[in-house]
C-alpha cells in the first residue's frame, strides 16, 4: 500500500468511527431510505432544502464501515450546494466508482472511497448514500416536472 492509499484509508476510518451529520433534520423537507441487501446496510437520509440549496443533511441507520463513511462524507460534501450541484456530484461520484472515471477535481476527499473498486461486493456500500441522495432529491422534482415526450 502506498502512502496516498494509506492516507485514504485513514479518511475512511475517521468517518466510520466518528461519522458526521448523524441524526434527523427536524425541519426536513426531503427524505429517502436506502437499503443494500447485499451487505445489510440501511440508511435513512433527511435534508432541509431552502431556496434550492441544501442547508442541512443528516443520516441515520445501521451499516458497515464503508457505507457509514460514505454517508458521512456525502452529507459533508453536499452542504451548501444547490440541488443541481448535489445531483451532479452524485453522478460524478457514481461514474468515478463504476466507470473508473479518473478525473477527481470536484470529488475532493471523496476519492478515498474509490478504493472499493477493487472489491466489487463493497461497491454498493459506497454508493448507497448517493443513491439515497438521488432518491431524496428526485422525489421533489417529480411533482413539478412533466414527462419528457418521446421523440418520434
Ligand atoms: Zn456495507
Amino acid at each position: 500500500m502506498n502512502e496516498l492509499e494509506a492516507l485514504y484509508q485513514e479518511v475512511i476510518l475517521d468517518h466510520s468511527r466518528k461519522p458526521h451529520n448523524v441524526g434527523v433534520c427536524v425541519a426536513a423537507n426531503r427524505k429517502a431510505r436506502g437499503h443494500n441487501p447485499l451487505c445489510g446496510d440501511q440508511l435513512s437520509l433527511t435534508l432541509r432544502v431552502e431556496d434550492d440549496t441544501i442547508r442541512e443533511a443528516k443520516f441515520d441507520g445501521l451499516g458497515c464501515a464503508i457505507s457509514t463513511a460514505s454517508a458521512s462524507m456525502m452529507t459533508d460534501a453536499i452542504l451548501g450546494k444547490t440541488t443541481t450541484e448535489a445531483i451532479a456530484l452524485a453522478e460524478k461520484f457514481r461514474s468515478s466508482i463504476l466507470e473508473s472515471d479518473e478525473s477527481a477535481e470536484e470529488l475532493g476527499s471523496l476519492v478515498a472511497l474509490r478504493g472499493v473498486r477493487e472489491f466489487p461486493t463493497r461497491v454498493k456500500c459506497a454508493t448507497l448514500a448517493w443513491h439515497t441522495l438521488m432518491a431524496a432529491l428526485k422525489e421533489c422534482t417529480q411533482s413539478v416536472s412533466t414527462e419528457v415526450p418521446e421523440t418520434p
